[in-house]
């Protein structure tokens, strides 16, 4: 926590923020990780370079992770890892006697990400996993032999032996992915299932049950999960059965969601994924770093190291710029993460070291503030919340912290009946496949709509005079777009009393043809959005923005914050008890862009966080729900950070 003396400067009220010590609150700096691989530290001659480079940072170096190989190939060899293992220890010594004080190992293939060097590598002496088509790989074993288990058993006690500080276990601990497509069907996986689901299978016979039986297919998916348990289990195991205080990491994915995992691998390290490797798509960060907070979502209390993975694989300096990876940085942590694994080595790249150390005091500032924090703002259907993010519309990483719901296609096959009403019993925004599917379920009695005619082709929709649409009433935009949506329709509505349109269709020759966007309050006191078109296409401008706005405000009874202005632009609002944390980024070329944010809440000061950490109060208007905050200046994908406080 910090403490505050006021000064004053003018008409600015200027907070000087004194940083408490952080030796009992390890949560209140920002872990600076790094991870270097197996070339850069395992001939003596490349590890005295690194060694120099990590003594000349060590100011900013909190942990070293060590990749134990240099290859995705699954399958090493236990004499070539004993070996390996000597020397990993020695160089562990070597970084803490620098001064760095946590240094431990990544294994990268526990069980193999793809086929790769398999020519070249040692070929795993046991099966290995078997694609449904009966492709097999050439470089990932299946886990579920006794020749695997020894072997990957043994080979985690000998990297234990190392004595590392922790072991990192990769994102290749999967079910799919390892070469082959959907694995393993194998003959002993198939055997295995066979007898466990008591009906006598081969491969061949087994896909074709899985395709057409449900049943079968839950049956198998859990059986593989089990194998990837009961592994899990054997490896925390083996580790500390060497040594009980080494720290286990685990690496998730956006498709993982078996939690028993890291309850069996006794896991307190835990890594996000998702994959940007380079800045050619910018605003793609902004898909990474909430693909990075739907995962911490699901994480246990008891993971209290979260370290997001920076990458330009493979090593490529070029492939960021230093913009786009403060950016990505800030953002990480905005989305709960409370450290940074920098996996970016393939040989000295100071120019990072400095950037990192630029705005260290930032971001230390951003994980102080956020730990214990929550992502504010809208949830649901998955694209269209990433099209919302770069309107200034903030996500929430579950459902709980939602103000509003996004429901989109197919989503509400997913929902049970409760689970539906609870959301009509809330604020819900839904498109025009969703509202089929519910009205198909008896569900559009909440909905205020029913739908009256269907069309496929040259449509678009006005704005009416609706409170909701302001100085935009009159406006036109198209809804659908046969360049790309050739199989998707659009639907009028038949509205009830009290349901408010919005928007009516109308055709290209401004034919009016019916209500295609209205919002209703329901019997449950909920409030609902129906949309007669597809989301999330198509609004990318200020007056379909501003619509949304409102109709997100009504539906939430006020959005925790927003951003708008003259550009493309993401909001991340991150609460905690009496404060909010708000990042906005500037997510175009422009850098002469005006933009506004506004946040909801009885707040006492707005301070801006500048990038070396200092905490400046800053003028701000008020608002009938809160503040706002102008914000000028900011460079292409640059980003600004805010401090909400209460009293
Ligand atoms: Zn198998």
């Amino acid at each position: 926590m910090a403490t505050a003396k006021e000064k004053t400067v003018g008409w600015q009220r200027v907070f000087r923020y004194k940083r408490k010590k952080c030796e009992k609150e390890e949560k209140c700096e920002m872990k600076k990780a790094y991870r270097f691989g197996y070339n850069l530290y395992f001939t003596d001659k490349a590890f005295a370079e690194n060694l120099e480079f990590v003594k000349k940072n060590v100011g900013i170096i909190d942990e070293i992770t060590l990749f134990a190989e240099y290859s995705h190939h699954g399958y090493w060899p236990l004499e070539w890892q004993k070996e390996s293992a000597k020397v990993l220890k020695e160089r562990m010594e070597k970084y803490r006697e620098a001064g760095v004080k946590s240094v431990g190992v990544n294994v990268l293939s526990t069980v193999g990400h793809l086929d790769e060097s398999f020519d070249v590598l040692a070929k795993p002496p046991m099966q290995t996993m078997v694609g449904d088509d009966g492709s097999v790989s050439r470089s990932c074993p299946c886990i579920n032999s006794e020749e695997y288990l020894d072997y990957i058993t043994r080979r985690y006690a000998l990297i234990a032996e190392s004595k590392p500080s922790f072991i990192w276990i990769d994102d290749d601990f999967r079910i799919p992915r390892h070469g082959v497509k959907n694995p393993c069907f194998c003959p002993k996986c198939v055997a295995d299932f066979s007898a466990e689901y008591g009906e006598v299978f081969d491969r061949e016979t087994l896909v074709r049950a899985i395709g057409r039986d449900e049943k079968v297919r839950r049956a198998f998916d859990a059986f593989r999960r089990s194998i990837y348990t009961a592994l899990a289990k054997e490896i925390e195991k083996a580790i500390h059965a060497v040594d009980g205080s080494i720290k286990i990491g685990f690496m998730t994915t956006p498709e993982w969601k078996e939690k028993e995992w890291i309850e069996q691998f006794k896991a307190t390290m835990l890594r996000p994924g998702g994959g940007f490797y380079q800045d050619d798509v910018p605003d793609d960060l902004i898909r990474k770093g909430f693909d990075v907070g739907l995962q911490i979502a699901m994480y246990p209390e008891t993971a209290d190291d979260i370290q997001y993975e920076f990458e330009n694989f493979p090593y490529q300096e070029f492939a960021k710029s230093q913009t786009a990876i403060r950016t990505e940085c800030a953002l990480s942590l905005l989305y709960g993460c409370n450290g940074i694994l920098f996996n970016a080595f393939i040989g000295s790249y100071q120019r990072l070291m400095d950037t990192i150390k630029g705005r260290s005091r930032q971001w230390d500032r951003i994980a102080d503030v956020s730990q214990n924090g929550k992502n504010r703002g809208i949830f649901g259907n998955r694209a269209a919340c990433l099209a919302f993010a770069k309107i200034g519309v903030p996500l929430a990483v579950c459902a709980d912290d939602a103000c509003a719901l996004v429901l989109c296609g197919e989503d509400a096959d997913k929902m049970s009946n409760g689970q539906i009403i609870d959301a009509l019993a809330k604020g819900v925004l839904i498109d025009g496949e969703a509202f089929q599917k519910l009205s198909a379920r008896g569900f559009s009695r909440y909905c205020g709509v029913e739908v009256e005619n269907v069309y496929d082709n040259g449509m678009s929709e006005r704005f009416t005079a609706s409170r909701f649409n302001g100085q935009f009433a009159g406006y036109k935009r198209d809804v659908y777009m046969n360049f790309w949506d050739m199989e998707k329709k659009v639907y009028t509505y038949r509205v009830k009393d009290g349901c408010e349109v919005l928007c009516d269709l109308e055709n290209i020759n401004h034919e009016k043809k019916g209500a295609a966007c209205t919002v209703y309050r329901n019997e449950l006191g909920g409030r609902v959005c129906v949309m007669g078109y597809f989301f999330p296409e198509f609004f990318r401008c200020r007056e379909k923005q501003t619509q949304l706005m409102n109709v997100l405000d009504y539906l939430s009874g006020g959005m925790p914050a927003k951003c708008y202005g003259d550009c493309k632009t993401h909001i991340c609002c991150r609460e905690s008890e009496g404060k909010t944390l708000i990042g906005v980024i500037n997510c175009s070329l422009d850098a002469d862009a005006e933009l506004f944010a506004e946040v909801k809440g009885n707040f006492e000061t707005v301070s801006r966080i500048e990038t070396d950490g200092q905490v400046v109060a800053i003028g701000y208007e008020r608002t009938k729900t809160g503040v706002k905050v102008k914000i000028r200046d900011l460079a292409p994908f640059e980003y600004a950070l805010f401090l909400c406080e209460e009293k």
